[in-house]
């Protein structure tokens, strides 16, 4: 039972005055097209997840996020589409709930709030089951769907990927999405993994850590975090207003933004050459944007 029709997911090339014809071709995956929820990346990591929880007959899905997390909202909407209870453990404590933790509870997931301190726990084992052990038969998603079927289901977004491109490019989290693409993609093509955060390590190890020593068509950039993770300011906003008056493609100011700000400025220091061709992958966030709905056009 799919939520989506994977034919929504459609290539668009961007204006070339906006990449002033730095490389061959600029085009981008519009995953953000799949679904106003469950959008770009996040269904890819879930689907094999849920179908598996489906198929073994468990009845609760348990995961992992911040106030702002699309992995949570979207499992939320994902479980309740499959029939299936969620819960979902809160990292921090919240005096009002934030416009994604109230959609969470709008698609029926339950909230347990944990302290940042006791969060750090979530990979003991036996800490999340004793946290949820009042609910029937659940399955544990880790943090950012980060498990093996959530890079498995990421794998899928190859076939999007015409060998003709040179470069991929995409916005990382965890890196699970990218780790997935890596597992089967050509070692001809380079894939480029724009972290929106101080630093990568934590990225850089998931990713050697998922990935064959032998693959190694894969490099991380943090350059332009903008002061950190959820971190904005005008000239972000400013280039993502320009972004959708060049291309009539909407950003999200946590990863997509971020990722074509930074992609910009390599494009313009000619750090590609002339005959590269680029596919960026638009993964979706939108939803994250009503913090800064006044002051985008779109
Ligand atoms: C979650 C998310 C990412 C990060 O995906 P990972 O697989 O965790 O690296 C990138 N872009 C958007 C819009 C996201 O919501």
């Amino acid at each position: 039972m799919a939520i989506t029709d994977d034919r929504l997911a459609v290539i668009q090339p961007l204006n070339k005055f906006w990449y002033q014809n730095k490389v061959a071709a600029l085009d981008m995956l519009r995953l953000d097209r799949l679904h106003e929820v469950v959008s770009g990346n996040k269904w890819y990591k879930l689907r094999l997840n849920l179908l598996y929880a489906q198929e073994k007959h468990l009845k609760t899905i348990v995961t992992f996020g911040g106030g702002y997390s699309n992995h949570l909202v979207a499992t939320a909407y994902a479980a309740q589409h499959y029939g299936l209870a969620s819960v979902g453990i809160v990292r921090g404590r919240y005096d009002e709930l934030t416009p994604t933790l109230r959609s969470c509870k709008e698609y029926g997931m339950e909230l347990l709030f944990v302290t940042q301190e006791d969060y750090n726990n979530k990979h003991q084992p036996g800490w999340a089951e004793e946290l949820v052990r009042h609910f029937d038969e659940i399955y544990i998603i880790p943090e950012g769907g980060a498990n093996q079927k959530g890079r498995d289901g990421a794998a899928l977004i190859n076939r999007f990927i015409d060998k003709n491109y040179s470069h991929v490019v995409l916005a990382v989290g965890t890196g699970t999405t990218m780790a997935g693409i890596l597992q089967d993609l050509s070692p001809q093509q380079k894939v480029m993994g724009f972290v929106p955060m101080k630093e990568h390590h934590e990225q850089e190890h998931y990713l050697t850590e998922h990935l064959p020593p032998s693959v190694g068509n894969w490099q991380l950039f943090s350059d332009h975090h903008f002061a950190g993770f959820g971190r904005w300011n005008n000239t972000l906003l400013d280039f993502m207003n320009d972004f959708y008056r060049e291309n009539n493609i909407p950003l999200d100011v946590v990863y997509t933004g971020k990722m074509m700000y930074n992609l910009h400025a390599m494009l313009m220091e000619n750090e590609f050459s002339s005959c590269d061709r680029v596919l960026c992958i638009h993964s979706g966030g939108l939803q994250g944007n009503v913090s800064v709905r006044e002051k985008l056009i779109y």
